[in-house]
C-alpha cells in the first residue's frame, strides 16, 4: 500500500476514534490519549520538528548557491513575492466577503458578556522585518527563527555561489548533509501513519462539540472559503500560469497536505511538503528550497481566510458595521499580520487582535472563537502550504520555459 494512502487512513482511523471516544467515554479518551494517542503525535511531531533546521539551512544554502548569479535569485524573489502578496490579498477578500454575505454573526446569540480574552503581545510589523537579519545565527537556529534562518542561509548560499571552487569542499559537505536530512526524511515519513493517527485522534477527541454547533455557520463559512480558495486561487493559477492539471497538482500534494492538516504547523510540514513538490510535483530542487521555506513562514492563505471570516464575524456579533476603508485596512493587516504569523499552531489567532485593533473592533471577540480554533487550524495549514507549493509549482514551470531548468515531465506519483 502506498505510504499517501497509510496516512489517510491514519488520519480518517483517528478521526473516526476521537469522535467516538468524545461522545461515549471522556475519560477512557483521556487515558488512552495519555499512553497512546498524545505520545503517538508528540513523538511523530518531534522527528519532524528535529529535522526542520538543518533542510532549511542545507537546502536554501544550496539553492541559492545552484541559483548561481544573483539576478537570477532576484527574479524568482520578486515573482515568489508577488504571488505570495497577491495570493494572500486574494485570500482575505474572499474571507471578507463570504463572511459579509453569509453573516454568520447574525446566526444565533452569542455571549458576549462572559468573553474575555488576553491579547498575547503580537510582534509589530516593523519589529518582524527588522528581525529578519540574525545577530547570532546559531541562536537563530536554537530558537527555530525560520525567517532569521532564512536570512543567513541566503547570505551562506550567495558567498557559496560568488567563491565557486575555493569552497567547493564546504558546499560538498552542506551536499551530503541535505542527502542525509532527506534520507531521514523518508524514514521518518514510515511514521507519518501513526504519528497522524495519535494527532488527530487527540485533536478530535479533546474537542467539545457543543462548541461546533453553537459556532457552526461560522465554521462552515471559513471551511468553504478555505475550498473554494483553494480549488479557484491554486487551481486556477496552476492552470493559468503553469499549464498543468490542478487534478495532477492536488494529487501530487495530498500526502503533505495530509501532514499539515494533523500537525497544524507549516514550519513542521516542511521536510514533506518539499519532499512532496519535488518528487510529485517535479519542482526542481533550487526553486523548492527557496520557495517553500520562505512560504512556509510568510505565506499564510489560509490564516488570512480566517482573520478575514473572524473580523466580520466579530463586528456582526457586536453590531458593527466596517466601512469600505475599515475593510481596506483589515485586508491590509491581515496580509502584514500573515507575514508575521509563524508557521506553529494557533499562531494566526493571536496575529488577529492586531487586525481586530486596527478597526477597533473588541478582541475579547476572539474568545468566541478559540473554542474551535484548534479544528479550523488544521484545515488552514493544509492550505497555507498548499499556497507554497502551488508557486513553486508556478515558477518552475515559468522558469522551465524560459530555458533556465532542464523540462522532466514527473508523474503524479506519490511519495
Ligand atoms: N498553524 C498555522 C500554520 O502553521 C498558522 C496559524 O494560522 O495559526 O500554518
Amino acid at each position: 500500500m502506498k505510504l499517501a494512502t497509510k496516512i489517510i487512513i491514519g488520519l480518517v482511523a483517528g478521526a473516526i476514534v476521537g469522535i467516538i471516544l468524545n461522545v461515549t467515554s471522556p475519560s477512557l479518551f483521556e487515558t488512552l490519549n495519555t499512553y497512546l494517542f498524545n505520545p503517538l503525535g508528540q513523538i511523530f511531531l518531534n522527528l519532524i520538528n528535529m529535522l526542520v533546521v538543518p533542510i532549511v539551512f542545507f537546502s536554501i544554502t544550496l539553492g541559492v548557491a545552484g541559483l548561481g548569479d544573483p539576478k537570477k535569485l532576484g527574479r524568482i524573489g520578486v515573482k515568489t513575492i508577488l504571488f505570495f502578496l497577491s495570493t494572500t490579498a486574494i485570500a482575505i477578500i474572499l474571507g471578507l466577503t463570504a463572511a459579509t454575505v453569509i453573516q454568520p454573526g447574525k446566526a444565533g446569540e452569542f455571549n458576549t458578556a462572559d468573553a474575555s480574552y488576553e491579547a498575547k503581545e503580537a510582534p509589530s510589523v516593523s519589529e518582524t522585518l527588522l528581525n529578519i537579519f540574525p545577530k547570532n545565527p546559531i541562536e537563530a537556529m536554537a530558537n527555530g527563527d525560520m525567517l532569521q534562518i532564512i536570512a543567513f542561509s541566503v547570505f551562506v548560499g550567495i558567498g557559496l555561489a560568488m567563491l565557486g571552487e575555493k569552497t567547493a569542499s564546504v558546499k560538498k559537505v552542506l551536499e551530503q548533509g541535505n542527502e542525509l536530512m532527506m534520507y531521514l526524511v523518508g524514514l521518518v515519513m514510515k511514521f507519518a501513519p501513526y504519528g497522524t493517527f495519535g494527532l488527530i485522534a487527540t485533536a478530535i477527541g479533546s474537542q467539545g462539540f457543543d462548541a461546533i454547533k453553537a459556532m457552526g455557520l461560522y465554521f462552515i463559512v471559513v471551511l468553504l472559503v478555505l475550498v473554494v480558495h483553494a480549488f479557484l486561487t491554486y487551481g486556477g493559477s496552476i492552470m493559468l500560469f503553469a499549464k498543468k492539471s490542478p487534478i495532477w497538482f492536488f494529487k501530487g500534494f495530498a500526502p503533505a497536505m495530509t501532514v499539515g492538516f494533523s500537525t497544524s504547523s507549516s514550519n513542521a510540514t516542511l521536510p514533506i511538503s518539499m519532499e512532496t513538490a519535488q518528487k510529485n510535483l517535479g519542482v526542481p530542487k533550487q526553486i523548492s528550497s527557496f520557495v517553500q521555506p520562505l512560504g512556509a513562514t510568510i505565506n499564510m492563505d489560509g490564516t488570512a481566510i480566517m482573520q478575514g471570516v473572524a473580523t466580520i464575524f466579530i463586528a456582526q456579533v457586536y453590531s458593527q458595521n466596517l466601512t469600505l476603508t475599515e475593510m481596506l485596512i483589515v485586508v491590509l493587516t491581515a496580509v502584514l499580520a500573515s507575514i508575521g504569523t509563524a508557521g506553529v499552531p494557533g499562531v494566526g489567532l493571536i496575529m488577529l487582535a492586531l487586525v481586530l485593533n486596527s478597526v477597533s473592533l473588541p478582541v475579547e471577540g476572539i474568545a468566541l472563537i478559540l473554542g474551535i480554533d484548534r479544528l479550523l487550524d488544521m484545515a488552514r495549514t493544509a492550505v497555507n502550504i498548499t499556497g507554497d507549493a502551488a508557486c513553486a509549482v508556478i515558477i518552475s514551470e515559468s522558469e522551465k520555459k524560459n530555458g533556465n531548468y532542464q523540462v522532466e515531465e514527473p508523474a503524479a506519483k506519490s511519495v
